[in-house]
């Protein structure tokens, strides 16, 4: 990968984790990387073999973020423009989202699927079939409406944080999931997340590479953050 003579420079990138909830409490995680070189997302291993490769280092936060050297040109930014609506238009939503996203199979049943918007703490999920494919999403209300028919019911279950009708027997994810899905290519900018936010009516919208494959969730709360973290200007971030 690396030819003789090429200007490098030290780049660190946050690894990716997709964590996938299966039936019987069974899960798979699997790591990667938004590469400048390959300008996408590759897998951890791979990395692990790449030439370029120097690290893996802990952060404070306990999120890993890997260390390789890369030809200075991927890397280079060609200056932070001043404006807000011009770094809206080039900062990508990889830089932004949220890199740690938990997915569900489409067979879990829905005692399952509480089970795992519980304990992850989430009120969403991308479904996704082999190798983290997106094929749809489910929401806590996709939950509470394949347990019940009544608005009432649905409110009061959602109001209880979680006690969901128990009367799901047979339902699972793939009967109940959303498959119009909303989804951001990981290269997309900023500003074509906040359009598909504003025509879709959605608060958050998974990241994929350029073959569907799941690598992070941006929501609006994310995209509101890094708005505000700009508002004193380029040079005092
Ligand atoms: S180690 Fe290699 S493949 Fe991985 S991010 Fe760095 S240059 Fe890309």
């Amino acid at each position: 990968m690396k030819r003789t003579g090429e200007a490098e420079t030290t780049a660190h990138f946050p690894v990716q984790v997709r964590s996938t909830e299966y039936s019987e409490g069974q899960s798979e995680e699997s790591r990667s990387v938004h590469c400048s070189v390959a300008k996408g997302s590759v897998p951890l291993e791979r990395c692990m073999s790449c030439e370029r490769y120097v690290s893996l280092l802990s952060t404070a936060s306990g999120a890993a973020s890997l260390q390789c050297r890369v030809p200075s040109a991927s890397a280079e930014a060609e200056g932070t423009p001043d404006d807000l609506g011009t770094r809206l238009r080039t900062t990508p939503v990889s830089e932004v989202m949220t890199a740690k996203v938990t997915c569900v199979d489409s067979e879990l049943n829905l005692d399952e699927l509480a089970h795992v918007f519980e304990k992850k703490h989430i009120r969403a999920a991308p479904v996704v079939e082999d190798g983290g494919v997106l094929i749809g999403m489910v929401s806590k209300s996709d939950l509470v409406r394949g347990c019940t028919h009544d608005e009432e019911d649905e409110e009061d279950a959602l109001e209880e944080g979680g006690h969901f009708p128990p009367d799901c027997l047979g339902v699972i994810v793939e009967g109940i999931m959303t498959t119009d899905v909303a989804r951001l290519v990981e290269t997309a900018s900023l500003a074509e997340a906040a359009r598909m936010f504003a025509s879709r009516g959605v608060h958050h919208i998974p990241v994929v590479t350029k073959d569907d494959v799941v690598v992070g969730m941006l929501s609006v709360m994310d995209l509101a953050r890094w708005i505000a973290s700009q508002a004193e200007g380029p040079a005092d971030r």
